[in-house]
């Protein structure tokens, strides 16, 4: 057994015996991870309200491989994150992100590219003058770059030839394959996802872009509904692990 330290997001925590709780964490580290908090919710505990979802502390934890459940000694604020639990949008959102690292991630899966993803993206939703659901369509993304299932937004998967968004108001997608049909290959495929040119545009631009310039890219409600549609479809097709997202109902909502 060791003692270790890590930065870790809560992703959820439940109550345990009379008065612990069992938290859900996406450490730097060691990835998604399990731990027991003794005491958390005895009023006098040094925890206080720490382990609540998308918390993003500093933790020491007894570690023992191979052991479903650590131990969590003491744990303090990384940065507290004001905004994302009086702001029902932002909240919503932020609530996403965790349940889709808490699904997309295994155990003891150490991936710091990211948790790194993770607290910028809450950081940004934190801020100011934000549109939340950019935030998500650019987590989204990123996430699937990151895990290596990376989309293709420039050119057709058949005959490579670049797709020109200046003549092709819609463009078919193959979710699946991760890129874009020319209106030419597109002519005898039935099962794809159907693009507006904007919308192919924004994604191209967000591949690159930091989360905080992508939340701050203004544009229309029916846009947003389109890309972060596309984004949650595109992980879903991807990730075994993804099927319903309890807080992403603000997709059918916003509809
Ligand atoms: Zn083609």
């Amino acid at each position: 057994m060791s003692i270790e330290k890590t930065e870790a997001v809560v992703l959820r925590a439940i109550n345990y015996r009379d008065t612990s709780k069992i938290v859900t964490f996406y450490t730097k580290r060691y990835g998604k991870m399990s731990a027991i908090a003794k005491g958390a919710r005895n009023p006098k505990s040094k925890f206080g309200s720490l382990f609540q979802p998308l918390n993003y502390l500093q933790i020491v934890f007894y570690r023992r491989e191979n052991r479903e459940l650590q131990y969590v000694s003491s744990s303090d604020f990384v940065k507290y994150f004001k905004s994302l639990t009086s702001n029902m949008d932002k909240f919503a959102i932020a609530m996403s992100l965790i349940e889709i690292v808490n699904r997309v991630m295994h155990d003891e899966e150490e991936n710091e590219r990211v948790f790194g993803l993770l607290v910028d993206s809450l950081s940004v939703l934190d801020k100011v003058d934000v549109l939340p659901q950019n935030v998500f369509v650019h987590f989204g993304l990123h996430l699937a770059i990151d895990l290596g299932f990376t989309p293709n937004f420039k050119d057709c998967l058949i005959c490579r030839k670049l797709i020109d968004l200046e003549k092709e108001r819609k463009v078919c997608y193959v979710i699946e394959k991760g890129g874009p049909l020319c209106e030419k290959c597109s002519a005898n495929v039935n099962e794809s996802f159907l693009f507006s040119n904007s919308a192919l545009l924004v994604l191209q631009s967000f591949v690159r872009l930091s989360s905080e310039a992508a939340a701050k890219a203004k544009m229309e409600p029916a846009l947003q509904n389109e890309l972060s549609n596309f984004v949650f479809v595109y992980l879903k097709k991807h990730s075994d692990t993804l099927k319903e997202i309890r807080s992403l109902k603000f997709l059918a909502a916003s509809k």
